[in-house]
């Protein structure tokens, strides 16, 4: 089987306007690297289709869908803090970059894909209930994940977030749940705020939110530490029938808006971790959402690593 990599060019049509560092160019060079690097025997390519609002709002709140949707229309620029901004297209985009996520979920439930990667944009995990954040409309792991319960009758699905800022949002809309387990790793303390140790769920979800915060600077040999020490065996004891990556980039050591170092092939061996893990909890049953990396070279390798090593056998 091959992996599947779900993209749109109407990502491009999100325009932030002037130099933002959530760009167009973003998905552009990761489709160039991915298409100049790997064969046909071992990628697909598939159109995203828009997800719907029914789909949407099991994660967000339908006034503020209803808000986002008016916003764009209406020809504003910004949503909120100003730094999550938008068009006239970016609804529409929205929609086509939750519905990538939840296509590559159909193509790894259905048996089609040995795995997927979803490349488009805007980002997600940011995007609180209510409230657009950080670049973020709808958080795509997030409707993903839900989409995955209902569609396929999951129990429990498990979410790894490696970019380098907390998830916010994603954390926020299983914090009580229970069904989904959230791990992040991230820069800390670093922007969005959130994401201490002390944050491990409420509820019927105690336990299921598990924090990796990790100082400025840090390598890959701690999240192999934290990963061997902490993050496998909270996964194992899960149980996880799905395992959702959010892709971010940005903790390499050329990205501009944070302090991690890790390089290229850092990315190789992390998502081999998460394979290797998916491989033996839920037969390999792995999908990858697209969230930050802003060095548009750095990302480009970075994301030829990740895939080579969806690709690879273990
Ligand atoms: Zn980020």
């Amino acid at each position: 089987m091959k992996t599947a990599i779900i993209y749109h060019p109407d990502c491009a049509l999100h325009d932030t306007g002037g130099y933002h560092p959530e760009r167009p160019e973003r998905t552009q060079a990761i489709e160039k690297a991915l298409r100049d690097n790997f064969a046909d025997k071992d990628i697909y390519w598939l159109k995203a289709t828009p997800a719907e609002l029914s789909r949407i709002e099991q994660i967000h709140d339908q006034g503020y869908v209803r808000k986002v949707e008016e916003a764009c229309l209406r020809g504003a620029d910004q949503l909120d803090h100003g730094d999550t901004h938008v068009c006239v297209d970016s609804f529409a985009v929205a929609r086509l970059s939750a519905g990538g996520a939840m296509l590559a979920v159909d193509e790894v439930m259905q048996g089609k894909a040995r795995n997927a990667f979803s490349i488009m944009r805007p980002p997600g995990h940011h995007a609180e209930h209510a409230q657009a954040m950080g670049f973020c409309l709808f958080n795509n792991v997030a409707v993903a994940a839900r989409y995955a319960q209902q569609q396929y009758a999951l129990k429990r699905v498990a979410i790894i977030d490696i970019d380098v800022h907390h998830g916010n949002g994603t954390q926020h809309a299983f914090y009580k749940d229970g069904t989904v387990h959230f791990t992040s790793f991230h820069q800390y303390p670093f922007y969005p705020g959130t994401g201490s140790r002390s944050e491990t769920g409420e509820g019927e979800g105690v336990g299921s939110t598990l924090n990796i915060p990790l100082v400025a600077g840090a390598e890959y040999e701690e999240y192999q530490l934290a990963w061997d020490a902490e993050v496998e065996p909270a996964l194992k004891a899960f149980q996880p029938e799905l395992v959702l990556i959010s892709a971010g980039f940005d903790a390499h050591q050329d990205d501009p808006l944070a302090n991690m170092r890790l390089r290229d092939e850092d990315f190789y061996k992390l998502t081999r971790l998460i394979k290797n893990f998916a491989a033996q909890s839920c037969a390999g049953r792995l999908v990858s959402v697209l969230e930050g990396g802003y060095n548009l070279d750095a990302l480009a390798r970075s994301t030829v690593e990740h895939v080579q090593s969806l690709c690879d056998g273990e």
